[in-house]
């Protein structure tokens, strides 16, 4: 006979760090696509990680934004073209793919473009701290400026395709032509910006049939905008989301012959309640920032740098607080559990928080003082849960 349960017997358990269920590196992730595409056109030295896809002479990758496996498989009839594909799509499994750590555009942009894991590419965060100035650097908008080729020093399949003779091609925002974020994760080749979603579409197909063997990439923002500002699910999110599905028809219906079309996304999304059980804040909390010198990366995938000597009482610390709710690991047992991939590179060691912490519930740990616009999100991403981690990868073939 069991024992009655105590009221200190069934307060739960901190969350351990092997429960998480890390991104599948090396066989299903965003950074495996690329070169799977690219060691298919015959470029050297790259691995065909995704066994089930057959890439084809010209291939296009198609990202939107923010459009998570769970949210596109949640609505259907907003998306019916996208929803049509999933029974014939990764050699018929339909299977999603894995983001990677952590779920947010400038760390999956990266590992899409150079095909490394965060640990290899070095962007591991929203924003991350700088070894060498110690400063916090948002990854998005790289600020404060860092010199790209020392952060980010390996090239991106699109030039290493380049220049093995594949026609590589970048076709998005002309916003993002010169950005250093562009030029570490998504240069190589040509990079051409239009305005409009259409004009995007069309020129991809363009740029597929361009050369005998193409590479091509491009993008669309607002479903994760209109996430972000409104929510999953709203009319905002869903009206953007019709919109991705009618660009996705517009450019398989102008694949030239030889071509396979690739629509896959950086990251999902999750609405967070607004009260203070869903909204921790950081800082409005002394007992979690007792001890912080540095608070990096968004709501649901914290990087934390502490004040010399202060880590172990961190750690302890966030775990007490927020273990029941988050992932909360050193920075030496997320990188053994291999959050950011299989290696870390040595410059990249420093900038992975003393303590990361990855939101399970739907919860955020917001900084309203630090960090206002963030904080007052509706939509938000980052971590391992799968409404965030599954991307689609959806294929349609010429
Ligand atoms: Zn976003």
């Amino acid at each position: 006979m069991a024992q009655p349960e105590t009221a200190w017997d069934s307060h739960p358990e901190p969350l351990t760090v092997a429960s998480a269920p890390v991104p599948e590196y090396g066989s299903g992730s965003l950074a495996d696509l690329l070169p799977t595409l690219a060691a298919g056109l015959g470029v050297p030295d790259m691995s065909a990680a995704i066994t089930e896809l057959t890439p084809a002479d010209r291939n296009c990758v198609f990202l939107i934004d923010g459009l998570g496996w769970e949210q596109l498989r949640a609505h259907p009839e907003d998306a019916p073209f996208m929803t049509s594909l999933l029974a014939t799509s990764r050699g018929g499994t339909g299977r999603p793919l894995t983001a990677g750590y952590p779920a947010t555009t400038a760390t999956s942009l990266a590992s899409v473009g150079t095909g490394l894991p965060p640990g290899a590419h070095g962007l591991p965060g929203y924003t991350v701290r700088n070894p060498d100035t110690g400063e916090l650097m948002n990854q998005l908008r790289w600020q404060p400026w860092t010199q790209p080729g020392i952060w980010q020093p390996y090239p991106t399949v699109f030039q290493l395709a380049h220049a093995a003779g594949v026609h590589a091609a970048q076709v998005s925002s002309p916003t993002f032509q010169n950005t250093p974020l562009t030029r570490v994760a998504l240069s190589g080749g040509t990079f051409l910006g239009r305005l409009t979603g259409e004009d995007r579409m069309d020129l991809a197909a363009e740029q597929l049939a361009a050369g005998d063997r193409s590479l091509v990439y491009t993008y669309f923002a607002e479903v994760d905008g209109a996430g972000h500002r409104f929510g999953v699910d709203s009319d905002a999110w869903r009206g953007q989301l019709m919109y991705a599905d009618r660009l996705v028809q517009r450019l398989a219906e102008q694949l030239p012959p030889r071509s396979a079309l690739y629509i896959t996304a950086d990251h999902g999304m999750i609405d967070v309640p607004f009260d203070e059980q869903h909204r921790i804040d950081f800082d409005e909390d002394w007992e979690l920032s007792a001890g912080v010198a540095l608070l990096g990366g968004e709501g649901r995938a914290r990087h934390v740098y502490a004040v010399p000597g202060a880590a172990d009482d961190v750690l302890t610390c966030w775990r007490e607080v927020l273990g029941e709710q988050f992932w909360v690991a050193s920075r030496d047992e997320a990188i053994a559990a291999g959050w950011f991939g299989p290696q870390i590179d040595e410059r990249v060691y420093g900038r992975i928080g003393d303590v990361v912490a990855a939101a399970r519930d739907d919860v955020l740990l917001i900084a309203s003082e630090r960090e206002p616009k963030e904080s007052a999100m509706v939509g938000n991403h980052g971590s391992m849960t799968p409404a965030e981690q599954l991307v689609p990868l959806l294929e349609v073939r010429s």
